[in-house]
C-alpha cells in the first residue's frame, strides 16, 4: 500500500510539478530561505520576497555580512521575524564555523538556530538527496485524511503518527519530489475546505474520502479567543522628521522600530492614559488613526496622536521611515504620515 500510494503521488507531481527557483536549481542556501520564508506564507505571496531577498543576499556571506536593520527591512511584510534573525545568525555561524557549507544531515541542519525537523528534512531531502521526510502543515492535512488520524492538531501523538506515516511512505531516493508532491498536493487539491477528491491521485487510498469526512480531518482543539490588549502611540514631529525609537532586543518584535507607545487600561482615555504617562514632555493632540492587528498571543488595537514633546529616540524625516524596519501597526502609521506629506 505504501508503494502504491507513493507511486500515485510521484506520478501525479511529475505531470504538475511547479516551476520555482529552488526547485530547478536546488541550491542549499536557496531552499533554505525559501523554506523558512515560506512557512504560513502563501507561495504566490512569498515569491517577491524571496526574489528581492536572493538579489540583495545571492548567498550565505552576503547574508552573514548585512547588518540585522537591513535583513529585517527586506524581510518586513512576513512576519514571525525571529525567523530572519535566525537565519540571519545561523548563516553567520555557518560562515563561521562550516566553511560557508550548510550541513547535510538533518541531525546537522537542526543545530543551526531556527531550524527544526520540517526545515532540516526539507533541506536534507531537496538540496543534498537525503532520504528524509519533511511534513510541513499542508502535508499533515492529507496525511491525516488519507489515514484518517484522529488527534487534534498540535498534539504530540498526531505529530508522531504523522512523521511515522510520512517516512514509512518516503520512497528510496526520491525523498526530494516525494516531500513536495505531498506539501503540493495540501497546498492544492486537499484543501482545508472543498478538497477536490474527485481529482485527487490518493482517492482510492484515502480513508477519510471513503467515509465521506474529509473535511473532519484533521481535527482541531476549539479555538480560544485571543484576548484584546489597547495601545497609544504618539507621533512627535520636528520639521519634517517624527521620533521613532528601537525596540528591545528580546520579545515581540525584537529590534524592530516604533512610534512610542504605552500599553493603556482604558481605551477611552487614551489622551489621559498618554499624559498619566509622559506628561509634562509630551502633550498628545489630535487623534488620527485607530488600527488593529493580531498578535499569536493576542488582538491589538492601537489609538495613534500627534503630539508635541520629545522622548529618547531618533527623528527621522517621514520619507526615510521605510529604512527602518518595522511592525505591520508603525508601518501603517509611517505609510499615513507619508501619504499625508503627498
Ligand atoms: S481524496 Fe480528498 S481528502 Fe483524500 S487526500 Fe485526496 S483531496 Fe485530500
Amino acid at each position: 500500500m505504501s508503494k502504491k500510494i507513493a507511486d500515485a503521488l510521484l506520478s501525479w507531481y511529475a505531470a504538475r510539478r511547479r516551476s520555482l527557483p529552488w526547485r530547478d536549481q536546488p541550491e542549499p542556501y536557496a531552499v533554505w530561505v525559501a523554506e523558512v520564508m515560506a512557512q504560513q506564507t502563501r507561495l504566490e505571496s512569498m515569491l517577491p520576497y524571496y526574489e528581492r531577498w536572493m538579489a540583495r543576499f545571492p548567498n550565505m556571506q552576503t547574508l552573514a555580512a548585512a547588518s540585522e536593520q537591513e535583513v529585517l527591512t527586506l524581510w518586513e511584510g512576513l512576519g514571525y521575524y525571529s525567523r530572519a534573525r535566525n537565519l540571519h545568525r545561523a548563516a553567520q555561524i555557518v560562515v563561521r564555523e562550516y566553511g560557508s557549507w550548510l550541513p547535510e544531515s538533518v541531525a546537522g541542519l537542526m543545530k543551526l538556530p531556527g531550524i527544526g525537523r520540517y526545515t532540516a528534512g526539507a533541506i536534507a531531502s531537496l538540496a543534498f538527496g537525503v532520504d528524509a521526510a519533511a511534513v510541513d502543515g499542508n502535508a499533515v492535512r492529507v496525511l491525516t485524511r488519507v489515514f484518517n488520524l484522529e488527534d487534534s492538531v498540535g498534539s504530540s501523538a498526531l505529530g508522531k503518527q504523522v512523521w511515522a506515516r510520512a517516512e514509512a511512505l518516503l520512497p528510496e531516493g526520491q525523498a526530494a519530489d516525494f516531500n513536495q508532491a505531498l506539501m503540493d498536493l495540501g497546498a492544492g487539491l486537499c484543501a482545508p475546505r472543498n478538497p477536490d477528491c474527485a481529482h485527487c491521485p490518493l482517492r482510492d487510498y484515502c480513508e477519510a474520502y471513503a467515509l465521506g469526512i474529509q473535511e473532519q480531518r484533521p481535527v482541531r482543539a476549539a479555538r480560544q479567543a485571543l484576548p484584546q490588549r489597547d495601545f497609544a502611540a504618539v507621533v512627535l514631529e520636528r520639521g519634517d522628521a517624527v521620533l521613532i525609537r528601537q525596540r528591545p532586543s528580546e520579545g515581540l518584535l525584537a529590534n524592530l522600530w516604533e512610534f512610542p507607545n504605552v500599553e493603556i487600561h482604558n481605551p477611552k482615555r487614551g489622551k489621559a492614559e498618554l499624559r498619566r504617562e509622559w506628561s509634562p514632555e509630551v502633550e498628545p493632540r489630535k487623534r488620527i488613526q485607530v488600527l488593529e492587528h493580531s498578535y499569536s498571543h493576542f488582538r491589538a488595537r492601537l489609538q495613534v496622536y500627534r503630539a508635541q514633546g520629545v522622548l529618547p529616540g531618533e527623528w527621522v524625516p517621514v520619507a526615510e521611515l521605510e529604512r527602518y524596519p518595522m511592525g505591520k501597526l508603525d508601518r501603517q502609521i509611517a505609510e499615513g504620515l507619508r501619504d499625508a506629506l503627498g
